[in-house]
């Protein structure tokens, strides 16, 4: 089903799965890191395994210009921007900021995604938090306003998160799947060297969710392809109710897309023994790690990915897979994901993120 979308390939995959000994001990668990951080170059993350069947949904509709939205330092603007570029589209941002009219009238600022979205030419439009609850009818007015002047536009949707969008981590969790069929195992160093005969079946495959789509396609792929038992979503903003309805919602377009995808079961963390359809996708949604807001972390996540990055070489961002693997190692903590089991959780990348935080880090790292 999924094999006859149409589909630009931008990822450079199949990502590797990657161990860090040190890393089990200090969230205590066996993880197995799937470095979706390495999908590509300055546009690499978890977007791009969206945008490869949604900006070829955009090729097959004749589309010159690309348009989403996002927060001011989007990582899914950001990396729009660059693959449009890579296609020869135009892009336009609708950006989140406190103050949009203030935005206008001052200098952008060049750090991180906005940096990358102005050095490829994307075409950036300043919204409040306000607007941007309306911001699929604020797109699709765009997108008529450029029709109406020969500029045939295609919309894609916060975070590309819709069915089609997360048919990206559908097809991430078969090329999991194959990984796993050729036996991971880790090497003395922390790599991972593939080799037949010793194949996990994760007990849980764990993941920041910030728009739903990657939760959606890693759930129901997962599911479909036997890499997991469960997946687990650390919401990074909103929380669970919200996600819950958005990650059904997408999960019934993608089964509109390819009916031999299962249904979701949404889990209450900790009760591994609630009754779920045969062959559902088993999900939580933990809403318990989110911090103080989006894109601000607790002074404990900012000292935890301090810790990481300096016990393991492993950079994690502020806004997503920090706050996912606090969460993580806090769920096992609780005894919600057992104490040693494997877990394969999804580096997203978001590294543009963090080069535009710098500050907030200053005191755990002179700590
Ligand atoms: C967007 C993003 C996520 C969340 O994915 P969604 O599909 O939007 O829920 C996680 N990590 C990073 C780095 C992201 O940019």
């Amino acid at each position: 089903m999924t094999e006859r979308l149409p589909r630009i390939a931008l990822v450079h995959g199949p990502t590797p799965i990657v161990r860090r000994p040190v890393l089990d001990e200090i969230i205590g668990a066996r993880i197995w890191l799937k470095r979706d951080d390495m999908t590509g170059g300055a546009e690499a993350g978890n977007k791009i395994r969206k945008l490869e069947f949604l900006l070829a949904d955009a090729r097959a509709k004749r589309a010159m210009t690309v348009i989403t939205c996002g927060g001011l330092q989007s990582n899914h603007a950001r990396a729009t921007a660059i693959t449009c570029a890579a296609l020869g589209l135009r892009s336009v941002l609708f950006l989140r900021v406190p103050d949009p009219a203030r935005a206008r009238e001052t200098p952008l600022e060049l750090t991180g995604n906005v940096l990358l979205d102005q050095l490829v030419g994307a075409e950036i439009r300043f919204i409040s938090p306000d607007e941007y609850r309306a911001r699929d009818g604020m797109m699709e007015q765009a997108r008529v306003e450029l029709a109406e002047l020969g500029e045939a536009a295609y919309v894609v949707p916060e975070g590309g998160s819709n069915g089609l969008g997360a048919m990206g981590y559908v097809e991430a969790m078969r090329e999991t799947k194959e990984q796993i069929d050729l036996g991971l195992t880790a090497d003395a160093h922390g790599g991972s060297v593939y080799n037949a005969g010793n194949a996990p079946r994760f007990h849980v495959v764990a993941h920041a969710c910030g728009s739903g789509g990657t939760a959606a396609g890693v759930a129901v792929g997962a599911a479909r392809f036997g890499v997991a038992r469960e997946t687990w979503a650390f919401a990074v903003c909103d929380d669970r109710t919200y996600f819950t309805k958005t990650i059904a919602r997408i999960g019934i377009e993608a089964r509109g897309i390819d009916p031999t995808l299962p249904p979701i079961a949404f889990i209450e963390p900790g009760s591994s023994d609630v009754v779920a359809p045969d062959g559902a996708a088993r999900v939580i949604v933990d809403d318990s790690a989110k911090g103080p807001a989006y894109a601000i972390m607790s002074d404990e996540q900012k000292r935890f990915i301090v810790r990481i990055a300096r016990a393991t070489g492993l950079v994690l961002d502020p806004v997503y897979t920090g706050k996912a693997l606090f969460g993580l190692a806090q769920a096992i903590g609780r005894g919600q994901i057992p104490r040693g089991a494997d877990v394969l959780f999804l580096h997203t990348g978001g590294l543009p993120g963090l080069l535009a935080q710098g500050e907030d880090l200053r005191g755990p790292l002179s700590s």
